[in-house]
């Protein structure tokens, strides 16, 4: 007989289990039927794919036994069962699944304890309700069959023993009851059944239990007990029962099951097709952004099942990258069992599944957007950028599927609307699209460039993510409106530009003065501005904005846009300039660096050299 110890971070979250923080204890049973039902899986799969494995389909079954007065209870499955270093790697350190919830534990540490009681965490579950566990266990691979023991924290033992049929029989010995839980009400048929109903209906292979009925025995008025193995759950998989006959709180509840999420999800989408492809789906979006959302870790895909046999956990191919966010199922009788990850691709029948996945997925969001609006601005806010980068990415060749559902801050309302909705609330003599590009509402409505496209009480669309100009860049237009940016060199909304074309032009050799001394692209003279001095443009695709987007991304690359300073012509600053050209070229230089730093700073841009440009002011005022 071996004897080990648990690994160091096992240790750790079993320590949890046996000192029982969770509040919901229950889920134990639903996790070991959880692994029971895989194993089965794995066995029945392999017996598809592998000519030399044969099984009776029939047979394979989930057993639960109890023994009040041993105090255990037993979960038996004919599926895969595990070697002795199977039992050893699995059982001694936490699986896949049991470190995400760990992971996730730490995020949410403190906030809420009960909502960590809705994490899988799998195997080690079963130490909340129990103070001993034996898996014996024979594996589809071995000859032999092994037993696992252990008492907790002190470690496990490991042995060889007889076991006579493939498979895993799970016996729990059940804690004593304390002041606070009354864990025999565990050893009851009517707690188990009730478990079994609420969290495991759904597994495909029958869970059986012994149960008593009373009957009323013929002749007599006398009643009798017979016992009976009846199964228990009605093995209907969620996604292939018709959407009356599943509640609400059922979705939400094999959701936060099976993502491990402790939020219910914002929309359930079912879909069943028949047709040149026939499919049944179950699709979810989360209501926050999973835990490694942002990281290289997270994988998108659905799970593919076929005719209710799992062939793969995650399809990516099921699922395009804009709607990465969404989890869930595809059961379909149309891909072969024996499809490999290379097929996929190629396989016309998953194309047309994904094709009719996507337009399911933006008709559902069209519909919410119409009748669940607030919703979907929950939706939009934490994973509209994903939409958004769809737009502007592959060269924009989704972009006519996707405009729709993207929302922009609008400047009238300060709430976000779409694009169809700006488009709406044009008036006649409006022809573009306004937008503006800032960290927040309250900078982009103190730019200078701003003043002149409210005054002519046209609607500006906030732009205040990095990826936003980049969508609407992307887009080039919608419904025929071109896209305008008011911080354009070339968006001049007076109609008579003849004049200031021709004090520019007067002016010319001012401005080249200047705008070789600062190091841009180009100087002049607006009148654009009502009360503002000055305002920083830009000419071409490039704007400020992208160019601070840019430049902020990690790598070499920089960018530069074309900038243009716009000095007010109105504005007394005007005629100083041309009284300096004329006579003091020298002042002209600095007062040139303080107009362009005052419209870099404007703009929430740095300047290189603030000290220089601090100390030419303090020469200006102290004069
Ligand atoms: P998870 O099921 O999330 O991977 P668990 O801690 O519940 O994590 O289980 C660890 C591993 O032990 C499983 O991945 C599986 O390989 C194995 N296992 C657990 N129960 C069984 C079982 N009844 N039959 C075969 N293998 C099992």
């Amino acid at each position: 007989m071996k004897k080990k110890e648990f690994k160091s971070e096992s240790k750790r979250l079993l320590d949890l289990m046996i000192n029982s923080i969770y509040t919901n204890k229950d889920i134990f049973l639903r996790e070991l039927i959880s692994n029971a039902s895989d194993a089965i899986d794995k066995l029945y799969y392999k017996s598809l794919t592998d000519d030399s494995v044969k099984i009776n389909k029939e047979s394979l079954e989930i057993n639960i036994n109890y023994d009040k007065e041993l105090r255990t209870i037993t979960i038996s499955d004919n599926g895969c069962g595990m070697t002795e270093s199977e039992l050893e790697n699995n059982l001694g350190t936490i699986a896949k699944s049991g470190s995400l919830a760990f992971k996730q534990m730490d995020d949410v540490k403190d906030k809420d304890i009960d909502i960590i009681g809705q994490f899988g965490v799998g195997f080690y579950s079963a130490f909340m309700v129990a103070d001993e566990i034996t898996v014996i266990s024979k594996s589809m691979e071995d000859e032999k069959a092994n037993k696992w023991n252990s008492k907790g924290l002190d470690g496990y033992t490991l042995e060889n023993c007889e076991k006579s049929s493939i498979g895993t029989d799970i016996i729990i010995h059940v804690k004593e009851d304390t002041e606070d839980d009354n864990y025999s009400d565990y050893l009851t048929e009517y707690k188990l059944k009730e478990l079994i109903k609420k969290y495991s209906d759904y597994i495909r292979y029958p869970i059986k239990m012994e149960v008593s009925h009373s009957h009323k025995k013929e002749d007599s008025d006398e009643y009798e007990t017979i016992k009976e193995i009846e199964t228990i759950n009605s093995m209907v998989p969620i996604w292939k029962k018709n959407k009356g006959d599943v509640s609400d709180e059922e979705y939400e509840h094999y959701y936060t099951d099976t993502y491990y999420d402790y939020e219910k999800p914002l929309k359930v989408i079912s879909t069943s097709v028949e047709g040149v492809v026939s499919y049944k789906g179950l699709l979810f979006v989360p209501s926050h952004a999973p835990f490694d959302f942002y990281t290289k870790e997270y994988e998108k895909g659905l799970s593919l099942y076929s005719n209710g046999v799992l062939i793969m956990e995650k399809c990516a191919e099921l699922l395009p990258d804009y709607f990465s966010f969404i989890k869930g199922v595809v059961d379909t009788e149309d891909v072969s069992l024996n499809i490999s990850r290379e097929m996929l691709q190629k396989t016309k029948s998953v194309n047309l599944i994904a094709k009719n996945i996507e337009n399911k997925i933006i008709k559902e969001f069209m519909t919410m957007l119409e009748s669940d609006r607030e919703n979907y601005i929950k939706m939009f806010k934490v994973f509209g950028n994903n939409i958004k980068f769809g737009i502007y990415n592959n060269y924009g060749v989704d972009k006519e599927k996707l405009q729709d559902l993207i929302m922009f801050t609008s400047s009238k309302t300060k709430e976000l609307i779409t694009l169809k909705e700006y488009v709406d609330n044009m008036s006649e003599e409006q022809n573009d699209i306004y937008y503006a590009s800032g960290e927040s509402f309250e900078k982009i409505d103190t730019l200078p460039q701003v003043e002149q496209v409210k005054d002519k009480d046209y609607e500006i669309l906030y732009l205040t993510d990095y990826v936003d100009e980049f969508t609407l860049n992307a887009l080039v237009e919608y419904e025929g409106k071109k896209f305008k940016n008011v911080s354009a060199a070339d968006l001049d909304l007076d109609e008579n530009k003849d004049e200031i074309n021709k004090i520019n032009e007067e002016n010319k050799n001012m401005f080249t003065f200047m705008k070789d001394i600062i190091g841009i692209s180009e100087v002049r003279f607006t009148k654009k501005l009502k009360t503002h001095p000055v305002c920083l443009t830009s000419k071409g695709n490039i704007s400020v904005e992208m160019e601070k987007v840019i430049n902020a991304m990690p790598g070499d690359e920089t960018i530069n846009a074309e900038v243009v300073l716009e000095i007010n012509e109105n504005h007394p600053i005007a005629n100083k300039i041309k009284d300096l050209y004329e006579n003091d070229k020298e002042m002209l230089e600095k007062y040139s660096k303080v107009l362009y730093s005052e419209a870099r700073l404007i703009e929430g841009l740095n300047i290189d050299n603030p000290t220089e440009i601090s100390n030419l002011i303090c020469e200006m005022i102290s004069k």
